[in-house]
């Protein structure tokens, strides 16, 4: 017996159409017209739109950071992300200073495996670079892990040099890896922001003016150039402005292989309405690098319209706007600063440090913000329901290309016969408001507040498995499977 998802529109990027589809299993073995229902449980998904679960792959969850760590885990970032209509996601393992790649991979799989409820993938955030580790890179494909990423600011905790990222971008040729960049000039930022300090210049507003948006395109254009040398996929992870932009199409109409990202916040959040809200406010929209301004929105939409950016993730990395509540120094000393899930389960009111940490200093706020959960419904209502991408280009962005890139199509990313049966069943009439007083994420605020949205996922199934049926949570922890990735992905 299977399920058969009757009378619904199947969305994937390249079609639009009435179809039904039978899930044998955990995956789609069927779609046709007016499907036989014999033996078949039946889901009517009338006025319904099916799309394939939605793939982020941008997230920290569990993140140890700016002397905390990120509030959501396996457990609550996964359910927020299915209630947003997203099935699976990739996390950025981080290799430990001094340590190897595998200690770094040890540490993420003991935080995820137990509680994971979607499926999910790993990137490994190279961060100290020595001649063993260079030869460790080859033996992450036994592990699924086909992409590298690495840091071109965060100057003496993870910038990499030219030299360094150079090499390794030839190894990742060679493998058929995919090499991912944080771009921004960590130098220059390194002497913009004890200047902006010393000036008495510490509101979170001068978060902005320490990595302006030159250092971003400068660092962008060199990582493109440097990729286009060594033959190496480049994956540019946050572009926010026009420089980045163009260096990512310069790249590409020279032929280099060459993709860029966007995250969900860069479209809407500016300097002058969020980051430079009055008192402390502006921390809640702290992120490297920094929101930007309506003119670099523009060029963002522009650029996954036509093709210049290949997806939009988050970045998802929430932190307490509020935190620090309770006996957390204490805690914090007796257990590594970590296990803070089991802190704060101690006490309701208890809370881990959050962005309270720079209150007086905009460079010790916590770099991070909540949106996991909205970004299907945010991207749906300002991309399709305005009219600025088209239902298939929107499955494309958010579910399709990524599967692409990372090596996991058509495994994930779409619904056809053959594919893992992660499907979200989409109403696009139902019009509700984003508030962090029905978020799933664990967090005090939400840089959506308020947004009125049109269409939100009804129900979301999991290989098979109803996950979300409206209001109410089906998932279990540990039915989420780590994701395998294969070498050798397209470009796109
Ligand atoms: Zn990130």
């Amino acid at each position: 017996m299977g399920t058969l998802f009757r009378n619904g529109t199947v969305i994937t990027a390249s079609d639009m159409l009435k179809a039904d589809v039978l899930v044998e299993g955990e995956v789609v073995t069927l779609i046709g017209l007016e499907l036989d229902a014999a033996g078949h449980e039946v889901v009517d998904c009338d006025g319904m739109y099916l799309m394939p679960g939605g793939i982020d792959v941008h997230t920290h969850l569990e993140l140890p950071f700016g002397g905390t760590v990120s509030n959501d885990d396996f457990d609550t970032g996964h359910r927020a992300l299915a209630f947003g209509g997203s099935t699976s996601h990739i996390d950025f393992v981080v290799q430990p200073i001094g340590g190897s790649l595998h200690d770094g991979l040890e540490t993420w799989r003991a935080k995820s495996a137990h509680l994971a409820q979607v499926d999910y993938g790993f990137h490994m955030a190279v961060t100290d670079l020595r001649d063993e580790v260079m030869e460790e890179i080859p033996s992450l494909l036994d592990e699924g892990i086909t992409s590298l990423k690495l840091f071109m600011a965060y100057k003496n905790v993870f910038q990499i040099d030219d030299t360094t990222l150079f090499r390794a971008m030839q190894v990742a040729a060679q493998q058929g890896m995919i090499v991912m960049v944080h771009a921004e000039n960590g130098d220059v930022e390194a002497e913009l922001t004890p200047r902006l300090l010393a000036e008495g210049k510490v509101e979170p507003k001068y978060h902005a003016s320490s990595r302006p948006p030159e250092i971003e395109g400068e660092a962008t254009n060199r990582a493109v150039v440097m990729a286009g040398l060594a033959g190496c996929p480049l994956y540019v992870v946050h572009v926010t402005t026009r420089a980045a932009v163009e260096a990512i199409q310069r790249g590409r109409a020279l032929g280099y292989p060459v993709m860029g990202e966007s995250c969900t916040q860069y479209f809407f959040l500016t300097v002058d309405d969020h980051l430079a809200m009055p008192g402390f406010e502006g921390a809640k929209f702290i992120c490297s690098p920094p929101i930007r301004s309506d003119a670099d929105h523009r060029v963002l939409w522009q650029a996954i319209r036509d093709g210049s950016l290949q997806h939009v993730s988050t970045d998802h990395c929430n932190f307490w706007y509020k935190g620090g509540v309770g006996p957390w120094q204490e805690w914090a000393a007796a257990h590594d600063n970590s296990e803070w899930v089991d802190y704060e389960a101690q006490d309701p009111s208890y809370r881990r440090p959050g962005k309270e940490l720079g209150l007086g200093n905009f460079a010790k706020i916590p770099n991070g913000m909540p949106g996991l959960e909205e970004r299907m419904m945010v991207m749906w209502q300002h991309g399709v329901n305005s009219g600025r991408i088209s239902p298939t280009r929107f499955v494309e962005l958010m579910c399709s290309n990524p599967a692409k890139i990372f090596g996991m199509y058509p495994k994930k990313g779409t619904i056809a016969v053959g594919s893992d049966a992660d499907i979200a069943i989409w109403d696009p009439n139902e019009e509700h408001v984003l508030s962090v007083e029905t978020t799933h994420m664990r967090t005090d605020y939400i840089v959506y507040e308020g947004m009125p949205i049109r269409g939100r996922p009804r129900q979301v199934w999991l290989r098979g498995r109803k996950i979300v049926d409206g209001d109410n949570w089906l998932g279990r922890n540990a039915d989420g499977r780590f994701i395998a990735r294969r070498p050798g992905a397209p470009v796109l």
